[in-house]
């Protein structure tokens, strides 16, 4: 775990030294300074909103509480971008489907795969549906991971209803006692009307066929693709309905900061970072922790 959170604070070092390089030695906040970490903070691929909110926020709070030095500064800044990563998180409850969408190549599947292994190990079985029934590819794929993780796996031909593979994989679920399926979707957007008839159609078929099960929807957002990120956020939340989030490739040339308009657009907690191809890169999220990584 240890070697996990290394990889994260490697792969955020860029954002932590723009950060750094603002505070300079620097002891009191004046007007320059704030202006200079407001761009860090938009350097970090936060966006201007979010920084201005931020920004606004710090200075409200130095002011009141008589804070002029720039350590204070930073202090109060951790604190205010750890309180804009705090979403309201829904207690895991069992069965479970869990419904993984996001855009192709942005790590759905190796996510899934990490995940079944994750629960796996906490004593869960497991059950994956091949859903995106676009690409042969991507059933290909998840039978890799399926195989990796010993978990079975529902798939149909390519080309079929994707809601018929989901209907098929709820019934063995079911008769299995499973606790948890995991729906690999297709990440097309190109096409939001479709996406949305397909992503509607499924969960009719999980809410009529399954009602006893939670349903998770969780978005898988590929971390170095910055703002893109935030432009994905919003598709997929209104054509799914996504109530967490996977943020992958934070090991890259990643910088991090994109996590802060997505989690206020969606007000959906970021639940899993990933940081790595392999079956072990997949942590937990934790604000603290990651506001540290960017920005300590
Ligand atoms: P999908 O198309 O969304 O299912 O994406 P894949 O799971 O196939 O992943 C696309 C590529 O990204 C693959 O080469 C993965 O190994 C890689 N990948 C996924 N997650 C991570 C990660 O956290 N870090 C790195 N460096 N690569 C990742």
């Amino acid at each position: 775990m240890a070697n996990v959170f290394a990889r994260l604070r490697d792969g955020l070092s860029k954002s932590r030294n723009q950060f750094t390089a603002v505070v300079g030695g620097q002891a009191i906040a004046d007007e320059d300074y704030l202006d200079s970490l407001t761009d860090a903070l938009i350097l970090s691929d936060m966006g201007a909103a979010c920084a201005e909110e931020a920004m606004a926020e710090l200075r409200k709070r130095a002011k009141a509480q008589g804070v002029k030095d720039v350590p204070g500064h930073q202090a109060i800044l951790k604190e205010i971008l750890v309180g804009m990563l705090d979403a309201p998180k829904e207690p895991l409850r069992w069965p479970m489907v869990m419904l993984v969408v996001g855009v192709n190549g942005v790590g759905k599947t190796t996510t899934i795969g990490k995940l079944a292994l994750r629960f796996q190990a906490l004593g869960r079985t497991i059950m994956l549906c091949a859903a995106d029934t676009f690409r042969a590819a991507a059933a290909e794929q998840l039978a890799v991971w399926a195989e990796r993780a010993r978990v079975p796996l529902v798939r149909h031909q390519e080309g079929a209803d994707p809601a018929g593979v989901v209907f098929d994989a709820v019934q063995s679920a079911k008769a299995n006692g499973t606790h948890l399926l995991i729906v690999d979707t297709a990440g097309r957007l190109h096409n939001k009307k479709n996406l949305m008839d397909e992503m509607e159609k499924m969960r009719r078929v999980i809410d009529r066929e399954f009602p006893e099960a939670a349903v998770r929807c969780l978005l898988v957002v590929d971390a170095t693709t910055g703002q893109n990120g935030l432009q994905q956020a919003k598709a997929f939340s209104q054509a799914a309905g996504v109530n967490s989030v996977a943020l992958t490739k934070l090991d890259g040339t990643a910088k991090g900061g994109v996590i802060f308009p997505i989690v206020r657009e969606l007000k959906a907690p970021v639940l899993y970072v990933g940081v790595g191809e392999g079956i072990d890169d997949l942590q937990a999220f934790d604000a603290k922790e990651y506001v540290d990584a960017l920005f300590d």
